[in-house]
């Protein structure tokens, strides 16, 4: 089942109707990359279907949290990013803390630590989320935003 019939199935599931409105949002969504926050988002809608508004851009991408296929993250800048969550596509993240860039890493060797460690204290791993925070190479030579 790919993404779209993902959220109409849940929508119908919770008595929420299928509308264009936020099936053009998905759709934007799912054009526009990863780890965007509501403001992104909104405006990325905004030049191509002006009456779509912000909170329905809100509502929709909590809709799209609720449901699971999208990811809500923190990355301590006070905006809530959402990005495609499937399992096929797990990767942790680098987090300037300068200029905000965020930079996708995935290594089998730090998620097999991980599971190591889980098993050393009995614990078996649902989910996990590593960010790592520091400095992006650019704003390290002065070139960041
Ligand atoms: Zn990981
Ligand atoms: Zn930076
Ligand atoms: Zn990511």
């Amino acid at each position: 089942m790919n993404y779209k019939d993902s959220f109409r199935e849940y929508l119908g599931k919770h008595g929420l109707k299928v509308t264009q409105q936020r099936e053009v949002i998905l759709d934007e969504f799912l054009a526009a990359g990863s780890h965007l926050s509501t403001e992104e988002l909104y405006r990325a809608i905004r030049e191509k279907n002006p009456h779509i508004g912000y909170a329905t851009v809100h509502r929709t991408l909590k809709l799209l949290a609720e449901s699971g296929l999208a990811a809500p993250r923190h990355f301590g800048d006070g905006h809530t990013r959402y990005e495609c969550s499937s399992e096929e596509q797990h990767h942790d993240h680098l987090i300037c803390t300068i200029c905000g860039a965020i930079v996708e890493f995935e290594n089998p060797g730090i998620e097999r630590l991980q599971e190591l460690v889980a098993a050393k204290h009995g614990f078996v791993i649902e989910q996990h989320r590593l960010e790592i925070y520091g400095r992006c190479a650019a704003c390290l030579a002065g070139k960041g935003k």
